[in-house]
């Protein structure tokens, strides 16, 4: 294999071999910007360094070549004592992992070409003493691993009120010394003086760096594959420290924050490297620069424009200027917040440079959520005290709670609240549903805080270590002094991670405002409408919604939604007529059961006249009722403490017998579903003749009747013969079809199409089957665990699980298909209306996918998105 690609050889595709980092500036190598010469060390090698604890055969020689060649090219030698070439040895890998992995500047530096590099640079001194002092302090602390206070401290001691620059080149002589002091006794040995050897070390370090533990953090929260490996780029050094001629700077090539065009950037005088975001002296923004050094400005916008145009994306960059000469040490396709995705994106059409299609591919789902959650007023003054992790985003505002108990009491009475704890953990379960944010002063994006909050759709902020929470005391305490006491009302933003002090004004999404009917009158919103039009033209896959009311389903068209797939009816056993469920269960024979029957009838054919009015036309997928009975009926426990007390009646008693009998150990794999219809008679007829009625009443209703649960043909056949003899005698015209969602049904599926007009995947409960988790119990129990194990990188009831729920849905598609070529095949489990689930929807062949009436726009913009 080849392990070593000059510049010259690379380009910006080649990111899984050399990394961001080193495609992007063999790319920029080959545009011909000014890059200082350097080769990249490709990630291939770092996997089999990792694997086998050596870096593999041959490495060393085409090392060994591509250093001559540079040599030869600058003529000077690495390290070379007169006249030395220096290298900088930098991490890169495929995916930007910022401030997580190493690089080493200076690399060729020691007691003798120190002065070669004084001579180099007309006998500059400090500027010399200056970068051995920085190699020394970077090596010992990223190659041989010893704590960088240790160098820091020695260097403010030295410094006193004085900046860096200050400091003359016989003090940072001394601190050479003081450096190299502090390395043998930390380490027992010198440091390394071969410049061979500095590399050779610095390069394996980089290799490590990929296992360091932050980097393992941060790959599993941004969820990036932990056996990619790095890549090292060993590139000549420039001087941004070598005087005030000089200088290193970073810019995007438009704001990130909104997407404006304009000059966004930051420049230090006779600083390098990470000096610029390191904050030991004050940056100048980049306008400045003009005033500085007008050439090496010019040069720099023209640069960037090129860059703009090539990547035809916002790019954000290094450089350095060396004594009047530009050069560029990195760029890439720059992160950007979620407003400015949508509105770089249709800029980039306007200009001309990326058609409306490429636009559509450039924005998420996932940033499509973020722009419709309700914000913090942007006008308001506002009194930050913290930021953590944007752990589940949103705004909310409330009273701090520091235990579950008292967040319940509260809300109890009508209080917004915050809980605030260290970490939660599964007892913290009742207070985070009753508050309206979470805030810990601990743990990651895959805390139990974060799962379960982003589970349950509630704002939360985690991890902001500069809370000190003390939960004995009832407070915590924040950077300069703040106290915040329980009771007092803070406001915390789970997109950005931050703690405010006091209440923040909510104010809504102008996006939701849009998809609610508003016209465009912002940029944003105007973008976000272009976007939405072209997905909506190019994607394939229908979008329902889960709706139950005609309320929901209103919204739902709103927002775009072509009909209802998933309509649950267990709330229409609700309310004043439990009394009604209570009759049919205790009803002694037939007579009194389909009394009991008679009488829920009309009140559900309204509730279905209501929906299918709001659907105008649109389809309906009702689902019959599905839970467990004993669920409508009253609490064991109360009816048992009555009993026992004597304060019963003898309908009451009767009662209790009747949750006693219907009592399941396991009431998610009992009788419900399918199960109840076959065992209560008349209870399936009696939702069937009302939705044919509601039907015949609403013009144009198009229902469909979907059984759920079913597991064999069997259980479908002896409900679906009734239905559609009831929908016969009536002259109703209604599909009928059945939930997928027990890994039976799935695998027979080619058997159960013959009975069934369509397939809806219920991916809740085909998840809970196939896997066994229960979902109302595991997610708070052990997921945090499982994801910190990398069991799973997201929750299966988050992110439809491709390998086995997956193969499960496509097996069913394709036997179902055979079987009945017209079958249509929908999604109504929470997936339909996550991202990558929708992917996943569309690569199976489904007509459409069915989500809460809020996410119907991620769905249509993901159909679109997977239809390019
Ligand atoms: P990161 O991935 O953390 O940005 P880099 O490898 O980009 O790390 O390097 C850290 C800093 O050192 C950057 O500011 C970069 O511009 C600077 N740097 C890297 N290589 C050189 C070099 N050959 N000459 C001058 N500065 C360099
Ligand atoms: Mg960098
Ligand atoms: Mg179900």
């Amino acid at each position: 294999a080849k392990y070593v690609y000059d510049f010259t050889e690379g380009n910006k595709d080649l990111k899984d071999l050399l990394g961001g980092k080193g495609a992007n500036l063999a790319e920029m190598t080959n545009l011909g910007l000014p890059v200082p010469p350097g080769f990249t060390i490709t990630s291939e090698a770092c996997r089999h360094y990792l694997a086998e604890g050596a870096v593999p055969d041959g490495l060393e020689r085409e090392v060994s070549e591509h250093l001559g060649a540079m040599e030869k090219r600058m003529g000077k030698a690495l390290g070379q004592a007169d006249d030395p070439l220096l290298v900088s040895v930098r991490s890169g890998a495929k995916f930007s992992m910022p401030g997580m992995m190493e690089t080493v500047l200076n690399i060729g530096l020691n007691d003798e070409s120190v002065h070669g590099l004084a001579k180099q640079a007309g006998g500059n001194d400090r500027f010399a003493w200056d970068s051995y002092r920085r190699l020394i302090q970077m090596f010992g602390k990223t190659v041989l691993g010893i704590d960088g206070e240790l160098f820091e401290h020695a260097l403010e001691s030295l410094k006193g009120d004085r900046q860096d620059t200050d400091l003359d080149a016989g003090e940072l002589q001394g601190l050479v010394e003081t450096f190299k002091g502090i390395v043998r006794e930390q380490t027992g040995k010198d440091f390394p003086a071969d410049p061979r050897e500095q590399m050779r070390l610095a390069v394996m370090a980089v290799f490590d760096s990929w296992n360091a533990p932050r980097a393992i953090l941060y790959r599993r929260q941004e969820r990036i594959p932990a056996d990619l490996g790095t890549a090292v780029n060993i590139v000549a050094m420039v001087f941004g420290n070598v005087g005030n001629d000089s200088g290193t700077g970073v810019a995007f090539t438009r704001d990130p924050g909104s997407g404006q065009q304009g000059i966004y950037g930051d420049y230090l005088q006779n600083a390098q490297g990470e000096d610029v975001v390191a904050g030991i002296r004050n940056t100048i923004p980049l306008q400045e620069l003009e005033r500085l050094d007008k050439s090496s400005y010019d040069e720099l916008l023209r640069i960037m424009e090129t860059l703009e145009n090539h990547y035809r994306d916002l790019c954000d960059i290094e450089f350095t200027i060396e004594r009047g000469k530009l050069w560029m040490l990195q760029t890439r396709v720059g992160k950007r917040t979620a407003a400015a995705a949508f509105c770089i994106a249709t800029q980039l059409v306007d200009q001309g440079l990326i058609t409306l299609d490429e636009a559509v591919t450039r924005v998420t789902g996932d940033q499509l959520v973020q722009l419709m959650f309700p914000r913090f007023d942007s006008g308001t003054e506002k009194k930050k005290i913290a930021k953590g992790m944007n752990a589940s985003p949103g705004a909310a505002v409330g009273k701090v709670v520091f235990s579950s108990a008292r967040a319940v009491e509260l809300a109890d009475q009508g209080e917004d609240v915050i809980l605030v704890r260290r970490e939660t953990n599964p007892d913290d379960l009742s207070g985070m549903i009753a508050a309206r944010g979470i805030l810990t002063s601990r743990g990651g994006k895959t805390s139990h805080a974060a799962v379960v909050a982003r589970g349950m759709g509630k704002t939360c902020v985690c991890g902001a270590e500069e809370l000190e929470v003390s939960i004995a005391e009832r407070r915590f305490t924040a950077p300069g002094d703040v106290v915040v006491n329980e009771g007092d009302v803070i406001s915390i933003d789970g997109t950005t991670g931050e703690v405010f002090l006091g209440e923040v004004p909510v104010v809504d999404s102008a996006v939701v405002e849009y998809f609610e009917g508003r016209e465009p009158d912002d940029d944003l919103v105007r973008a976000v409408d272009r976007i939405m039009r072209r997905a909506d033209e190019v994607r394939r896959l229908g979008v329902r919604a889960n709706a139950d009311t005609a309320a929901d389903a209103a919204r739902a068209r709103r927002f775009g939604g072509e009909g209802i797939g998933l309509c649950r009816t267990e709330h229409m056993f609700l309310g004043e007529r439990r009394q009604l469920v209570e009759d049919l269960v205790l009803a002694s024979g037939d007579e009194e059961r389909q009394a009991a029957l008679d009488a829920l009838e009309p009140l559900q054919k309204a509730d279905f006249v209501e929906i299918f009015r709001a659907m105008d036309g649109q389809p309906v997928t009702v689902r019959l009722i599905d839970p467990p009975l004993h669920e409508f009926l009253p609490d064991i426990v109360d009816l048992s403490v009555k009993a026992a007390t004597g304060e019963t009646s003898d309908k009451q008693r009767d009662l209790l017998a009747a949750v006693k009998r219907l009592h399941e150990e396991n009431p998610m794999l009992g009788l419900r579903g399918v199960r109840l219809g076959l065992v209560i008679p008349g209870l399936f007829a009696m939702q069937v003749r009302a939705i044919a009625q509601a039907a015949k009443d609403v013009p144009g209703a198009k229902p469909e009747i979907m059984i759920p649960l079913v597991a064999a043909v069997q259980e479908l056949e002896a409900v679906r013969e009734e239905a559609a003899g009831i929908l016969a005698d009536l002259g109703v015209d209604a599909l009928v079809g059945t939930m997928i969602e027990t890994p039976r049904a799935a695998l027979t599926a080619g058997q159960v199409a013959e009975a069934a007009q369509f397939f809806s995947f219920g991916t809740n409960d085909l998840t809970q089957m196939t896997w066994g988790f229960s979902r109302d119990d595991v997610e708070a129990a052990f997921f945090s665990r499982y994801l910190e194990l990398g069991i799973f990188g997201v929750s299966p009831f988050e992110t439809l699980d491709r390998d086995g729920v997956g193969r499960l849905v496509r097996i069913a598609v394709e036997e179902g298909r055979k079987a009945r070529p017209d079958l249509k095949l929908g999604i109504c489990g929470e997936h339909g209306g996550d991202p990558d689930s929708v992917h996943f929807c569309h690569e199976a062949g489904l007509d459409y996918v069915s989500c809460s009436p809020f996410r119907i726009p991620v769905a249509r913009l993901e159909a679109g998105r997977a239809a390019m």
